[in-house]
């Protein structure tokens, strides 16, 4: 990938030799249309006599000065590096160049409204971008502070980590789609002592909401912004209710202040994630701005968004990690601590979500031949942009979540606002957590972190139960199994709980729990004595109330019971779990796929919480395309289908259910009377009782009718003169790439492949994902060849979000039980490019792997 790798070792090298003090940057945004200007002043002591290099990224570089003295480009800048030579103690360095703007997500994203053509920039600097904006040492411990200054045109607003003002320009103009501009300068403050990766200029002529937030140390400003189109939709005030609340949590939590000025929080097009963290400017990816109806999940999500990268401002921004190994520790403690957050303040049902999102997630990769420690090696650049996966995220959650059921959640909150006490403004690493954990809670964490964060996999919860002639328990152990290559016994603390079914006082079934347990189990088997004697429940449940990381089975009574009663929970988290362990085990080649799948539609009607429909819907299509035996699939998606639309039918009219079936049924649709049903739906000849066909469920619909052959190229070209927006543009470069024929599947696949100009970022995603959808898997085969001819090419040569995404969204897995040479030209491929970097080594076994899953489950269900 274009820009110099770094390895940990050159950065601890480079921390030795220098220190960080400030850097001023100017940017003037009103050049041209593909570079700005960047001058960054990097003020630094050194150790005398030493060497060392700064980061930069720029297709010219004008002037480097250092210490009075002008440096040769020419010379000097070399492969996104420039060599410093002959340091004094102290040392000042001035660099002008002519930055890159991006349209990959990564350092200074432009894009261009297609509705009125006003251009929107955001930085992104993490991992390592921020050397594509301003000369950098762009490590995570090498703090300094930053002072940015920005010339723009006047009309914008311009928002960095800290609060600025801004004069007009004499006699300065800028023309923008055809009009002419006056220009302004912004001064911002000087920030704290923070990493670079969290700096932030974010410009255009967005919407601005202005809002407050309340913190310890008074009101604070708190500007809400989005795009101008989206300005209609923008729900400012609950996005600021949802802060609001994360400050008191936190504040009180972490005992201790809000660490910066100002709080803004920006939506904004074509962003690579969810939100990124910059301090007292956080970025969130714009769809979180809600123009059509949504799943309730999603509004859910993103409350637990806002307060995740709130929580940053403490964990990361103010208190920073050494070197990205400890990564996870930022991105597990946010995601944790934001579900705690979520739960106490917002949403009961929080840890159920978070069963059904999270937890799926993290058991999902930490079964990857590529999974790793929680506590990763991270040798280099490379290495990290790999890492922000589910044991990054979501498996380290769980063991803290863990682990505060084992040191307890009063201690656990001590030790951490100790740590944050002792390294605010400064770098600390797991080990210096680990000192106040163990301080406050007076437990040895040693053999706990060794077991959960320097051991890969998860384990297997297995109960044995005997009963005596009396259906009493007469024996009850818990059975661990481990995976064969990482086999690491783990300690759990958890609950039991027993079920019996009942008739409630509405003459309905329902289960109800009539026992409940809370042991320490460990090693390979753990009795549990004080069930022996108790009645036998219907339906027993290891890991009832989910405290423990581990995949769970149900004895074969449970099971039965489960199937047969699940919609009788009342309390929807057993539900989640239970659900969780059927597909774990269809992903296992436990259970037939099809039985997975008439598990899913005999209960889903019922369900009432968003998360787990949306899970289990998703789950549902994975099912379909992939564990089903291939010889069936084409009739269960038909009957699938048909299920789902009845569903649809029989839903509350205007719920959330409604709407998530007919887009799950709408994704599916394939015969001609399914078809019919969509197409009716879209023309409005075809009715559900308080649904309404906004812009995104007509492209869904329309989408639909694409893939399935219905409609072509013209129909996607008129939705789109009705949704002449951004928006409609990622839409329709979706479906474009859905439709099916095999010259739309070549026109799409030679846009993302071949195409001398790349697309942008959210365009190619959208592309991407159009691309692989097909009801026949037929129109996929020709590329697999290609695919794999590609994929080293394409990591080569574009950004690391953009060759990720890409040669993860295109690998062949549809092809799975249809193609019988695919896993062999996996391997093929491995062995001829034993030399490619890990980090897309990682990325083609695991698809390989994805593909092995598949084969033994379709195995199992034939
Ligand atoms: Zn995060």
């Amino acid at each position: 990938m274009p820009g110099t790798n770094l390895t940990r070792v050159e950065a601890e090298a480079r921390a030795a030799v220098i220190t960080t003090d400030t850097y001023q940057v100017e940017l003037d945004l009103t050049t041209s249309e593909d570079t700005f200007r960047s001058t960054s002043t990097v003020r630094f002591s050194a150790t005398p006599g030493e060497a060392t290099f700064i980061d930069l990224i720029a297709p010219t570089v004008h002037s480097i000065v250092l210490n009075g003295i002008e440096l040769d480009p020419a010379s000097a800048f070399v492969d996104s590096r420039i060599e410093l030579t002959g340091l004094a103690a102290d040392n000042v360095l001035t660099v002008t160049a002519d930055c890159e703007y991006m349209n990959t997500g990564e350092g200074l994203h432009r894009f261009v409204d297609p509705e009125d053509g006003e251009v929107y920039l955001y930085s992104q600097f993490e991992v390592a971008d921020t050397r594509r904006v301003y000369a950098v040492f762009e490590q995570p411990d090498l703090k300094a502070s930053f002072q940015f200054t920005v010339t723009a045109p006047a009309h914008w607003h311009v928002v960095s980590n800290n609060p600025g003002t801004h004069a007009p320009v004499a006699d300065a103009t800028v023309t923008i789609a055809g009009k002419d501009h006056n220009v302004a300068r912004w001064e911002f403050t000087p920030t704290t002592r923070i990493p670079c990766y969290v700096t932030a200029v974010v410009a255009g002529p967005y919407h601005r909401v202005e809002g407050t937030v309340q913190s310890r140390k008074g009101t604070l400003s708190a500007d809400v912004y989005c795009r101008k189109a989206l300005a209609q939709y923008l729900d400012a005030d609950v996005v600021l209710g949802d802060t609001q609340k994360g400050f008191d949590f936190y504040e009180s939590t972490f005992q201790m202040d809000y660490p910066f000025e100002k709080y803004d929080q920006l939506f904004v097009p074509e962003f690579n994630a969810g939100a990124m963290e910059n301090a007292g400017c956080v970025t969130f990816l714009e769809d979180y701005v809600f123009r059509s109806k949504t799943a309730q999940a999603r509004v859910e999500r993103r409350t637990v968004t806002i307060l995740h990268e709130l929580a940053h401002m403490w964990f990361g921004d103010l208190v920073t990690m050494k070197w990205w190994n400890d990564l996870w520790l930022n991105e597990s403690f946010a995601e944790f601590v934001s579900t705690l957050a979520a739960a106490e303040t917002k949403y009961d049902n929080a840890w159920v979500t978070f069963n059904s999102l999270e937890k799926s997630w993290a058991y999902r990769q930490d079964q990857l031949p590529s999974t790793h420690p929680i506590m990763a090696n991270i040798r280099d650049l490379e290495d990290v942009e790999v890492n922000f996966d589910g044991i990054t995220y979501a498996k380290g959650a769980s063991v803290l979540r863990q682990m505060v059921a084992w040191v307890g959640q009063d201690k656990f909150f001590e030790g951490v606002a100790e740590y944050m006490r002792k390294y605010h403004h400064a770098n600390a690493t797991l080990s210096d957590l680990l000192v106040e954990l163990e301080k406050a809670s007076g437990r040895d964490l040693a053999a706990w972190s060794d077991v959960w964060l320097q051991k890969a996999g998860v384990t297997t919860l297995r109960p044995v139960i005997e009963v005596d002639t009396h259906d009493d328990i007469a024996a009850f152990t818990i059975k661990q199994e481990v995976p064969s290559e990482w086999p690491t016994q783990r300690p759990h603390r958890l609950g039991i709980g027993g079920y019996d079914v009942k008739v409630d006082r509405h003459g309905e079934l329902v289960l109800e729990r009539v026992m409940f347990v809370e042991i320490d189990i460990d090693g390979p088997s753990t009795s549990v004595p004080q069930l022996i004697g108790v009645h036998r429940p219907a339906l027993i449940l290891v890991n009832d109330n989910d405290l423990a990381y581990a995949k769970v089975r149900m004895d074969e009574d449970s099971l039965a019971t489960a199937v047969e009663h699940l919609s009788g929970f009342q309390d929807p988290l057993p539900r989640s779990m239970v659900l969780a362990s059927a597909w774990d085990m269809t992903r296992d080649g436990e259970m037939a796929a099809r039985q997975f799948i008439d598990l899913v539609l005999k209960n889903i009607g019922a369900e009432d919480q968003s998360t787990i429909v949306m899970m289990l819907l998703r789950q549902l299509e994975t099912t379909l395309a992939l564990f089903v035996t291939p010889d069936a699939a084409v009739e269960a998606t038909h009957a699938t289908g048909d299920a789902l639309w009845h569903l649809a039918i029989e839903a509350q009219t205007g719920s959330d259910n409604q709407l998530q079936f007919v887009k799950a049924f709408a994704s599916l649709a394939s015969t001609e009377a399914q078809l019919d049903i969509i197409q009716g739906l879209l023309d409005g000849k075809l009715h559900l009782e308080e649904l309404e066909i906004d812009s995104d469920l007509a492209w869904d619909l329309l989408t639909s009718l694409v893939a399935g052959g219905r409609s072509a190229e013209i129909a996607i070209e008129l939705q789109l003169t009705k949704d002449a927006t951004a928006s409609g543009e990622r839409r329709a470069a979706n479906a474009r790439a859905a439709i099916g024929t095999a010259e739309a599947k070549r026109t799409a696949w030679d846009l993302l492949v071949n195409a001398d100009k790349d697309l942008p970022n959210a365009l190619q995603s959208a592309a991407t994902s159009g691309f692989g959808r097909v009801h026949d898997t037929a129109l996929l085969a020709p590329y697999v060849d290609e695919y794999f001819g590609s994929v080293r090419r394409i990591y080569n040569e574009k950004t690391n979000e953009m060759a990720a995404n890409l040669i993860e969204g295109l690998y062949p897995s549809q092809l799975a039980g249809r193609d019988e040479d695919l896993q062999t030209k996996a391997d093929a491929w491995l062995m001829e490019n034993a030399d490619a970097h890990d980090a897309l080594k990682r990325l083609i076994i695991e698809g390989r792997d994805g593909v092995r899953r598949a084969l033994e489950a379709q195995a199992i269900d034939a």
